[in-house]
């Protein structure tokens, strides 16, 4: 299956679309939205600002802007829940991020797609917790969709190796 998972900055990918964690206020935020939109430039902000906002566990699409200039044609908006025990839904609206995002490239006609760990970062969400769901859930649509090629972008190898045990739990390999 067209899954890779690379350790790296999701700033210098170049897939057709790259997803960034936003908040669902669509403001600009830390973490990876920041150094999204620092790569990309303020046109991004304005770009989304009229948007309002989205709900949690939901994406937006924009132009990538400065991101063009590696190839990147769109950042997809994607908003994470912020992680308060496990019992408020969290795991739902995560998979929910990643599939409206999966949705919005295809719709766009993407073949590449990179995505950051969402949610792992200032909202929370325990990383081994989350690796497995979001992976089903680019799983379930790379099954229907083998043309497209995910790329998950981990920043530190710790989380890396998270998510490699959680892709080979899914494929059936016991690691
Ligand atoms: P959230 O608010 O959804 O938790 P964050 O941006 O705080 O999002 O963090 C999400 C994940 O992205 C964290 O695991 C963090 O280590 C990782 N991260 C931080 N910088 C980068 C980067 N440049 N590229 C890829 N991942 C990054």
């Amino acid at each position: 299956m067209p899954l890779e998972l690379v350790q790296g900055d999701i700033a210098a990918q170049t897939t057709c679309a790259v997803v960034t964690a936003a908040n669902k206020e669509l403001m600009g935020g830390g973490g990876v939205d920041g150094v999204i939109h620092r790569a990309a430039g303020p046109e991004l902000l304005r770009a989304i600002r009229p948007l309002g906002g989205t709900p949690t566990g939901t994406a937006v699409i924009t132009p990538a802007f400065g991101l063009a200039a590696q190839g990147v044609q769109y950042v997809i908006h994607a908003v994470g829940p912020i992680w308060r025990g496990g019992q408020a839904g969290e795991a739902e609206l995560l998979a929910g991020a990643h599939r409206h995002s999966l949705r919005l490239a295809l719709e766009n006609g993407c073949g590449s797609v990179a995505f950051p760990s969402i949610s792992t970062g200032v909202y929370g969400y325990p990383v081994e917790k989350a690796a497995p769901i979001a992976l089903a859930a680019i799983a379930e649509v790379l099954a229907a969709r083998p043309d497209l090629t995910v790329r998950v972008v981990l920043y530190d190898v710790g989380n890396l190796h998270v998510f490699q045990r959680a892709w080979a739990r899914i494929e059936g390999r016991q690691v």
